[in-house]
Order: C-alpha cells, then sequence, then structure tokens
C-alpha cells in the first residue's frame, strides 16, 4: 500500500491540515526490466509549496522532492538499499519506471544525515548560496535578514558573516533571535513581533542597510525600501511569505522614487535557474559544513502522517531551521 497526501482543490486563504486529504493506494511489487521501487524516507516540506508546485497524477498528490532508499529493484543503477532523490511528491513509496527521474545523493555524506539533502544542502541552502550571491555583498557592509532563523535565512546570515558583513536577522520568538545571535553569530537579531523595523534598524543600521534578503516581502520589504537602504543598497527579493495566504493581492504606496532617489537594485530570482552551478556551492559549503563552520538545524517531524503539520507550521513560525519529515528509517 501506498500512502499519500492530496490536495483536492487549491488552497483558499489560510492554509490548514483539513485541505490535505490522506490517499491509500496499491501497487504492484512485481517490477518490470529497469523499474526501482523506492521507500520515502525524509520529505520537505517548503513555503513554495502554498502558491505553486501543481499537483501530481490522477490523486493530486501534493508536489515535493524527497530522500528515498530503494527496496526493490531491477536496476543495475539504483541497487538495493541506494539513498536517491526524486521529486517524487508527498508519498510513503514511489516506482520509477526507469530511473532517469532519480538522482544519486550528489556527494559523500560522510556522517551527515541524509536529510542535509533537502536542508542546508538541497534546496533551500543553495537559495541562501546564490541569492546571498546575487547581491554582491562586500566585507563591511550592512546585512539584513528576514525569516532568519528559517531554512533559507539561518544559512544566508552565516554566509554573510563570513564574508565580513555586519549581519541583522529578524526572526518571529526570542529563542529564535537568542539562537541566531549565540549559535549563529549574527550581530543582532530581533523579534519582528515585539520591536517595529524603525527601532531596530536606528540602533543596528544608523548609516542604513547595503544589502537585503527578503524572505518575507509586504510590509517588511516596503519599509524597507521606503526607509532603511542605504545609497547603492541591493535587494535580493527571494520570497514573500507574509502574502502567500493572501486572496487578494496587497496594494502599496508608490516606492519607485525611493528606488530611484538611493539608486538600488533589486533583484528576484527562482533556484532553478542556478541547477548548472550547484557544484561550485558544494565545493564551497561541504566543507564548511562538516568543519561545523556553517550550523545548521533541522525540525524534523516524526512520521508520514504529520506532513500536513509540518507544512501548515511553516505559515506558524513552527519551525527552526529546515523542516523535515521523516518517514522511514535509513
Ligand atoms: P522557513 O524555513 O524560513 O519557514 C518559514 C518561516 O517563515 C517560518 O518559520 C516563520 O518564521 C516565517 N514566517 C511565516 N509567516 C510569516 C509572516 N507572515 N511574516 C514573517 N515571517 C513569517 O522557509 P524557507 O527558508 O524554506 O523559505 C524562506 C523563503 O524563501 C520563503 O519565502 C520561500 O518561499 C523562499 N524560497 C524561495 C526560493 C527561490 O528560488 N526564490 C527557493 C526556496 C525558498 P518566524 O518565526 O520568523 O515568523
Amino acid at each position: 500500500k501506498v500512502r499519500h497526501w492530496s490536495r483536492p482543490q487549491p488552497f483558499q486563504a489560510e492554509v490548514t491540515e483539513n485541505d490535505l486529504k490522506l490517499v491509500e493506494e496499491d501497487i504492484s511489487e512485481d517490477l518490470q526490466p529497469g523499474e526501482v521501487l523506492l521507500e520515502s524516507v525524509y520529505l520537505t516540506v517548503d513555503p513554495y509549496m502554498r502558491v505553486h508546485g501543481e499537483p501530481m497524477g490522477e490523486h493530486k498528490t501534493m508536489f515535493g522532492e524527497a530522500c528515498l532508499k530503494v527496496i526493490r529493484t531491477r536496476n543495475g543503477e539504483f541497487p538495493l538499499g541506494t539513498l536517491a532523490l526524486a521529486f517524487s511528491g508527498w508519498r510513503t513509496h514511489y516506482l520509477s519506471k526507469d530511473g532517469k527521474d532519480l538522482r544519486p545523493i550528489p556527494f559523500d555524506l560522510d556522517s551527515l544525515s541524509p536529510s542535509v539533502t533537502l536542508g542546508v544542502l538541497g534546496m533551500p541552502g543553495l537559495t541562501a548560496y546564490f541569492g546571498f550571491r546575487l547581491l554582491e555583498p562586500k566585507a563591511g557592509e550592512v546585512c539584513v535578514v528576514n525569516g532568519a532563523a528559517g531554512a533559507v535565512g539561518s544559512i544566508v546570515g552565516q554566509l554573510a558573516k563570513h564574508k565580513g558583513l555586519t549581519v541583522i536577522g529578524f526572526a518571529g520568538s526570542d529563542e529564535k533571535c537568542q539562537w541566531l545571535t549565540k549559535e549563529l553569530k549574527f550581530d543582532y537579531a530581533f523579534n519582528y513581533k515585539k520591536i517595529s523595523l524603525d527601532d531596530a534598524l536606528k540602533t543596528a543600521a544608523p548609516k542604513g542597510v547595503d544589502v537585503f534578503f527578503d524572505n518575507v516581502g509586504g510590509e517588511f520589504f516596503h519599509q524597507m525600501v521606503t526607509k532603511h537602504m542605504a545609497r547603492g543598497g541591493r535587494i535580493s527579493i527571494c520570497g514573500s511569505i507574509s502574502n502567500y495566504n493572501d486572496t487578494e493581492k496587497q496594494k502599496f504606496p508608490q516606492i519607485n522614487m525611493d528606488i530611484l532617489m538611493n539608486q538600488l537594485t533589486i533583484r528576484g530570482f527562482n533556484i532553478l535557474t542556478f541547477a548548472k552551478e550547484f557544484q561550485t556551492a558544494w565545493n564551497e559549503m561541504i566543507p564548511l559544513v562538516k568543519a561545523g563552520e556553517l550550523k545548521f538545524k533541522e525540525t524534523v517531524f516524526d512520521g508520514f502522517d504529520k506532513m500536513p503539520n509540518a507544512f501548515v507550521g511553516l505559515f506558524k513560525g513552527e519551525n527552526t531551521g529546515k523542516a523535515i519529515v521523516k518517514a522511514s528509517n535509513y
């Protein structure tokens, strides 16, 4: 029996666990030549799943990446027990027809958990790397990152520290902020639910912000552009999670003159466009992760049944670092 999480209707307004349904389906264990049957070990929940990633197949299975193990095989390239990555969706088992949709783990894990392939060394970590690089950061500059205790933000801040910038993070709880300053060595971390951006940046960035990595969008972005960017400042638009549950586009007053007067550069990006360069990022990041110089945290939800809880939790700030679901043992 394969179980998968289905999204029968498009999400409406605030996403809840009830938007997702568990579906069961039989699959044959008699494989044809070339076929590989895998079981999901780790699955990822990511904010983008709220707004894009079309559901898969007749059951409208939620789209997403997983790290899976081979449990039956008639394909020499994927022997029993091998781990592989695939965009197989939110399901316990996955049948690959020819292995072409499977990717071997692209680096030696050594003592790292396979879950890093979905976190610090997977899509979110790569997003941090390339989105930060777009900012053309220089030592001595001031960097602001929001969603700072999340999968992407926590890596952005550390990359910025490594490069010699002053790093200011914004996150949604005091515990998260403590983790950012004590463990990840951010220069400042503010709980945006308790302090206004104006008050926080009055002390932390009196001369303005040179580079801003935006995961949140909305009001935060608007305030940064209109009040806090330094002349010649650069902004990476990574995400806009504060708007993902909105049913209507928010309207903000004109910001064009602020962009013009301060000669700002604002760049949106999609991590998939950097696929050819992932190896460059891994060459730099893997040694740092293995040496403990690039730290990461995972909030692991135990059991495939927890996928909706893990997903909905993203919009309530329940995760610190990468939200991961552990569906089986490896
Ligand atoms: P996170 O691990 O950061 O999880 C989401 C976090 O966002 C929550 O923990 C919560 O933390 C914060 N959050 C939720 N709702 C709000 C809100 N209304 N206002 C402010 N903060 C909120 O997710 P990721 O690191 O995986 O993703 C971060 C961003 O990057 C997202 O916007 C995502 O869509 C984007 N992204 C973009 C990619 C690209 O190619 N451009 C690729 C990957 C991700 P808190 O407690 O601080 O509120």
